[in-house]
This record gives C-alpha cells, structure tokens and sequence, in this order.
C-alpha cells in the first residue's frame, strides 16, 4: 500500500471553501501550477513565504509516494504596473530606469530569484516555463478566443468579453465577486477606455512606440496579457484540465478568476481541480510589499542589516518560522516571533544531530513507551495529510525531539529495534525531506553532543563525591553559554540549547 493510500490527503479547495480528499486525476500523479515571481526586482521575503508553502505541498505529496509534476513559471513580459491593463510593463519600466536591455532585467532577477530558492531549500519546480518563450501559444489560444465570440479586437488590442461569458458561465466563481458589481463600480472612471466594459481584461496589447518587448501578430506589433500567460504555460504542460493551481492570496482576483474563465472558455472545461491559496507575511498587520516599504531582502534578514531587525537569522530558523503557522493563515513578522523560532529550530536540529549518531545500550523494552513513539511517527502523517498542518507536525517532532534527549542523557534504548529504526526514520524524513528543514551544524553539533556528555558526567562524579562547588559550576557556566542542564529521572541528565 502506498503511503499517499495509507495517509489520503486533505486540502482546502478555495473554489468550494472546503477541506477535500484529494482525488488526482491519474491515481499516483499531480500536475500542479504555481503562479511564478514577476522578475523585476529583488525578492523579497514575503514572496518567499509563498514559494516556500508550495515546496511544502509539492515535497509533501513526492514523500507520500505521488509523482509530482510541479510547474512554477517566470513571468517576463506583461505584467503591467498596478497589476492593471493600461500603463507600463513592470520590467520594462525598470529597464528603462536602469537603462538596460528587459532581458538584462530578467536575467539578474531570475538568478536572485533562484539563489534566494536555493537558500531557503526550497526545491526547483520540475518545469520553469517563461512567458517570453510561449508567445505562440498565446496567440493562438487568443484568436481561438476570438472565433469562439468571447474575445474582441480594438484598435491592436485584444480583450476577453467577461459579459458575454457570464451568460453561459460563471465569472466570480472563485473570488466570489459579483460581476453587477463590478460593472457598476467602474463604469465612470476612464472613459477614454478602448474595453467594451471596465470589467473586460487583456488578453494582448497593441505595443506602444516606445515599448521595447513585442512580437509580430495578426493584431500588430504587441505581447501578451498576464492571465493569458499563466493560462497557457499550465495546460501546455499539464493538460487542459490538472490537479493543483496555487498562488498567494492576492492572486485570487483578477489573476486567478481570469484564469478560469479563459482557460473554460477556451477549452470548454474548467483547468483546475483544487485551487489552494497561501496567505501572506504582515509586518504590524500590513501585508509586506515593496510598495509599502516594509519588506525586507532575505540577505538582510541574514545578516541583520536592516532598521526593522534586532540582528540576523539563519535561512532555516526563518524557514521554521514560517512553518509554525499553517499556509492559510496570515503570519506576522517581529523580532520576537523570530527570537522564539530560533530557540525551536535549534532544539529540532540539535535532536536531528544527536539521533543521527545515537549509540545506545538496549535495555528491557518498555511497551508503553513503544505505544506512544508508534503514534507520535503516525500523527505526523496525520497531521501533515490534514491540509498540510506544519503547525501541528512541529508540535509533535518537539514530543519527539524531548525523547531522544532523554536517550541521548541515558545512553539506552528502552524499545525494540523496529520501534526505534520506524521513530528515527520519521523524525529524519519528517525534518529534512517534508519541512525542508535541513540540518545546520553551526560548528560541530556532534562534536558539542559529546563535550557535554563528557561535562555531565564529570558533574555526576563530583555530586557522587560532594564536591557540590563544582558540580554547580559546571551547571552554571553551561548556562552561561546558553546550554540547560536538565536532571530527569533515576539521576539522569539531559541538556537542552537554549
Ligand atoms: P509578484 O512577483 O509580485 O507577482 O509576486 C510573486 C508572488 O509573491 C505572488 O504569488 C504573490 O502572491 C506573492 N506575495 C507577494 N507579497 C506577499 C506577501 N507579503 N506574503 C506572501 N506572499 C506574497
Ligand atoms: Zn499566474
């Protein structure tokens, strides 16, 4: 039995706004499309956040023993500024600030993109699509949209007829909008707009003299719209109709409603199963954007060169930060929060040290001990098979994490050999293949593991003589350096990182 059977997943579909068994359309594969970054600038650590809660989905399912087919794209050409349908293209802009060729542009920001992936351990999608290299595609599937009736040509542009859409189908099906609505509210603002109604979106734009990025089609010289491109790089790589679409909140609308509708009018069927949206990284409440200027650079975040931090944090203390909250919450940034994380992740990597290297005596095996172990191995199945419930799965490697201390401290296995191999494997594959957390060894962790089992047990000999003086000063210049002595049971001592 294969453990995506044994443990079948839940997931929060944003279309229905319910928790469902994932049914995938071929038993044992996932097709699964993430909106990719907007390269014209430097990522930033609220984009990360996102990235970051879909290597944990498509991690999770390729453990369970899914193939996953993960697509991420880049988008290169026509993302326009104020994610709108009039102005600049947010790469050409820059270029034009930086005086630069736009493919200058996307090259510099793509490699930080993928150096920042990289240092977060966030594994590449199997297939990265661009936009500029499927203009084809593009075009195509905007005159089918054209012959079809649901598309309509002005002046070298093209824009996709929402209203004619909604007769037959249902436009606002994901973001809840009403389409009334929405009609009403931008009918008087631009009145020079070419669109039949404000509510209509790009599908191509005539290029502008000055636009550097543009392509021959039987509209003119233009490119592409943004929803268009998503559209078309996720059916051209997993069929008309995948698994998993997801993308951060703030995507939902217009992005990912005018997916939809393209994409259903297009091929007569809606792409997507399961729609699944992560939340966003808040500083004070507020969602972090360059717009904004509360974000921040992960390579600030590193080092702590920056007026909003205390000092820096290592890439996976933040990746655990992150981790502590479930993908659909929103999470807020603070020094403190950060502070906590790094005192967490240090005891879970200090247990991932110590259960590598465990050399243990066997004694008599204690079967209610077993019980529990059994059942910490399967919660974190459990949990993680729950929506993707990191925040619960922490929660059990720290019960797991306490217990190899205590073994470490006892230098004996108190359960039988399977029990301890199915445990050990868990707690390993749970931390460095599913969460992604890798181990950081900051100096020698197994060399420290040893120094202080030798300190502990000098401790003991100079208890066992009543030199109580020294005993207590090893006690407390260990605590000095940030390393807590513990005394368990039957004199036995285990010592926690601080
Ligand atoms: P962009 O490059 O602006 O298209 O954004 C890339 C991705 O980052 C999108 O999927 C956004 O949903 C996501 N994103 C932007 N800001 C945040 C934030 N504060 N928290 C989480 N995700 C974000
Ligand atoms: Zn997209």
């Amino acid at each position: 039995m294969k453990l995506y059977e044994q443990y079948p997943v839940f997931l929060t579909n944003s279309l229905t706004g319910k928790k469902e068994k994932l049914e995938t359309q071929i038993p044992g594969f996932v097709g699964m499309y993430v909106c990719g970054p907007t390269v014209y600038n430097y990522v930033h650590l609220g984009n990360t956040r996102t990235f970051l809660s879909f290597d944990l989905i498509a991690r999770y399912l390729r453990f369970l023993g899914y193939h996953v087919r993960y697509v991420r794209n880049i988008t290169d050409v026509g993302h326009l500024v104020g994610d709108v349908d009039e102005g600049e293209d947010k790469i050409g802009k820059k270029a034009r600030l930086e005086q630069l060729e736009p493919m200058e542009i996307v090259k510099r920001y793509t490699e930080d993109f993928h150096t920042v992936m990289r240092q977060f351990n966030i594994l590449p999608p199997n297939i990265e699509p661009t936009a500029t290299a499927h203009i084809i595609e593009q075009i195509n599937i905007v005159k089918k949209l054209i012959d079809l009736g649901l598309a309509y040509e002005v002046n070298g542009s093209v824009y996709f007829d929402v209203k004619k859409y909604n007769q037959s189908h249902h436009y606002g099906i994901l973001s809840g909008r009403n389409i009334e609505e929405l009609m009403e509210s931008g009918r008087d603002l631009d009145s020079q707009d070419e669109k039949r109604e404000k509510i209509d979106f790009a599908l191509w734009k005539k290029a502008s003299p000055e636009h550097i990025m543009r392509w021959p089609s039987p509209w003119g010289e233009g490119f592409p719209g943004w929803h268009i491109e998503c559209t078309v790089m996720s059916t051209k790589y997993l069929g008309e109709t995948f698994d998993i679409h997801g993308g951060g909140m703030d995507l939902k609308f217009p992005h990912h409603e005018c997916e939809i509708a393209q994409a259903t009018a297009a091929n007569g069927k809606p792409p997507v199963r399961y729609w699944v949206h992560s939340n966003m990284l808040t500083v004070n409440g507020q969602k972090m954007s360059k717009s904004l200027g509360n974000s921040f650079l992960p390579s600030e975040l590193f080092s702590g060169n920056h007026k909003l931090l205390e000092k820096g944090y290592s890439p996976m203390t933040v990746r655990f930060f992150m981790l502590q909250s479930h993908y659909s919450s929103t999470l807020d940034f603070s020094n403190e929060a950060l502070n906590a994380a790094e005192k967490g992740f240090k005891k879970l990597n200090n247990a991932l040290t110590l259960i590598k290297s465990l050399h243990l005596q066997k004694t008599a095996v204690n079967t209610e001990t077993e019980k529990v172990l059994l059942q910490q191995a399967d919660n974190c199945f459990q949990n993680m098979s729950d929506d993707f419930n990191t925040a619960k799965t922490l929660a059990v490697l720290f019960e797991m994490a306490s217990q190899i201390n205590s073994w470490a401290a006892a230098k004996q296995l108190n359960v039988s050999e399977p029990v301890f191999e199915k445990f050990k494997f868990t707690y390993v594959a749970m931390m460095e293949e599913v969460l992604g957390l890798k181990e950081e060894t900051g100096g020698n962790n197994e060399l420290l593991a040893g120094t202080v089992n030798v300190l502990i047990n000098l401790r003991k000999k100079a208890r066992t003589d009543k030199n109580f003086a020294l005993s207590d000063k090893i006690r407390d210049d260990l605590k000095a350096i940030g390393i807590q002595l513990k005394d368990g049971k039957d004199g036995e001592m285990s010592y926690e990182i601080e």
